[in-house]
């Protein structure tokens, strides 16, 4: 018998979105890929940690068997402790940065320092 059916006064089991990394079902959370773009202009000294050396920011997508307000989308500056996003605020900060990264090159012609 498919663990997903029960039998009657069990708990249902809630299925793993297509995205998780890990379908287990009986986990708590399920996490999507992790997507890390790098942060070339971390200071690191700020820390005085040379492991901050390769900086990078990092993003995944969080579900929660505990309900709704347990989603979310993580973003994190390495291993440090990140933000928790909803989906619309996620995608309201992509936007944003998408439009102030227009902003930057309309005035330097898309040239990188
Ligand atoms: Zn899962």
């Amino acid at each position: 018998m498919s663990r997903y059916q029960g039998t009657v006064g069990e708990p249902r089991v809630i299925p793993c979105p297509s995205w998780c990394v890990y379908q287990d079902p009986s986990d708590e959370a399920c996490h999507s890929t992790e997507r890390r773009v790098p942060a070339t202009r971390y200071h690191r000294d700020r820390y005085g940690d040379d492991d901050w050396a390769d900086a990078y920011f990092t993003t995944y997508a969080t579900f929660s068997r505990l309900g709704p307000r347990h989603h979310l989308v993580h973003l994190g500056l390495g291993e440090a402790t990140g933000f928790e996003l909803t989906a619309d605020e996620a995608r309201q900060l992509a936007e944003a940065l998408i439009l102030a990264a227009a902003d930057l090159e309309a005035a330097t012609g898309g040239e990188q320092a």
